[in-house]
């Protein structure tokens, strides 16, 4: 446990959350600003970081615990679809800094909109990016 980690307390119960799902390595929890009806957090019950450093195993634990969730959440919520997000240092909006994965159901009718407006790539700058991003 990280000391003033917030999520570590809500793992160890020192801090109220509306738990929906646990298990042996992972905890499921309400988000307190939810983007949608039915937004819960994932978690590892052990404290890493985030994506960087989540050990390999702990990561694959939190993926089956959020598919599992998805699954509820389209049974018992009726939603359309569901998002995962990871957020990986404050560039990509971490604000909390204890590994986790929005589980996020999604319906027809709501408000979410992509941030983004992608582009198609020019491929020369596509086979560049590739070329610095391959396993060698
Ligand atoms: P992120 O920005 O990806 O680090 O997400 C952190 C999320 O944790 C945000 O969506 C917050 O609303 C949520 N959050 C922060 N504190 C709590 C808490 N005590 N219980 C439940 N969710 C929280
Ligand atoms: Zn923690």
């Amino acid at each position: 446990m990280a000391d003033d980690c917030i999520f570590c307390k809500i793992v160890a119960g020192e801090l109220p959350s509306e738990t929906v799902q646990e298990d042996e390595h992972t905890v499921a929890f309400m988000d307190l600003n939810p983007w949608t009806r039915g937004h819960a957090l994932v978690v590892p019950r052990r404290h890493s970081r985030n994506l960087y450093e989540v050990d390999d195993a702990d990561l694959g634990y939190a993926g089956v615990a959020a598919k599992r969730l998805a699954l509820r959440m389209r049974d018992r919520l009726g939603c359309d679809g569901v998002n995962l997000l990871g957020c990986c240092e404050p560039a990509a909006w971490q604000t909390v800094f204890h590994t986790h994965v929005h589980v996020i159901p999604r319906y027809d009718d709501d408000p979410l909109q992509l941030p983004v407006r992608p582009r198609q790539a020019e491929q020369d700058e596509l086979a560049r990016v590739a070329a610095e991003l391959r396993e060698s």
